[in-house]
């Protein structure tokens, strides 16, 4: 199961949230929230919302850290160990910031992905020029994933080819952002992260059923 279920467009709305995971659990890799999940409520409520239903799935907590350590500390000490992962920008840098945030998930056993690249037409202008020295960060900070989207494939070939197989793709950007399911995993990605292609369904079972043959097919391929 190569799927990771982004829950941004249900809100805060555990009940749509745990009525979605219920439905999905067997059919997905994990679960990702991010801050349209967590205001206006906290964030043990809505990773219980999750882990109640669905507790051996991954979950991953997008909250795309950009802070000196201190604060990126006192974000996440408001979660529960039982979060899978973190997502934190990669251009923070290491020093004061990355390299203690990651001691510091790796002495809660909470898994930390960097964004290398973001879905959106913007990341070309700031964020990928920076594609080397993002890189040689990741490289030092040896996360246990990255963030690549889908929508460039390219960048998820570049990212594959130099960070080797041990650090996992985790990519964006399918569906509502233009790419299709398949793409990202094609292109060398672990998993894709897919939204609302299948929070706004009407009927996210199929959706993701469709979603999984593709994937299965892709796979088959390689
Ligand atoms: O609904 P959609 O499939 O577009 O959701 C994509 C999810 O992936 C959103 O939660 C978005 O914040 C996230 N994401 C992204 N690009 C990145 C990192 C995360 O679109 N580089």
């Amino acid at each position: 199961m190569r799927t990771i279920i982004a829950l941004d467009s249900l809100k805060s709305n555990k009940d749509k949230i745990t009525s979605l995971v219920e439905r999905t659990c067997g059919l997905v890799a994990g679960y990702k929230l991010g801050w349209p999940n967590l205001i206006g409520t906290s964030p043990p409520k809505i990773v219980e919302a999750i882990k109640r239903p669905c507790p051996e799935k991954l979950l991953v907590v997008d909250l795309k850290l950009a802070d000196i350590y201190y604060t990126m500390k006192t974000i996440l000490d408001e979660f529960p160990d039982s979060i899978d992962a973190v997502i934190a920008h990669a251009f923070v840098g290491r020093r004061n910031a990355l390299e203690e945030l990651k001691h510091y998930l790796d002495m809660r056993d909470i898994r930390l992905v960097l964004v290398a690249s973001m879905s959106h037409p913007g990341s070309k202008d700031v964020i990928d020029p920076c594609k080397d020295k993002i890189l040689g960060t990741t490289r030092q900070i040896k996360p246990w994933g990255v963030v690549a989207p889908a929508t460039r494939p390219e960048n998820i070939r570049i990212m594959r080819r130099e960070l080797g197989p041990g650090i996992k793709i985790l990519s964006p950007g399918i569906g509502a952002q233009g790419a299709e399911p398949g793409d990202a995993l094609r292109a060398g990605a672990d998993y894709e992260i897919i939204g609302r292609m299948i929070t706004t369904s009407p009927d996210p079972v199929q959706v993701l059923n469709k979603i999984i043959a593709r994937h299965k097919s892709i796979l088959n391929e390689y």
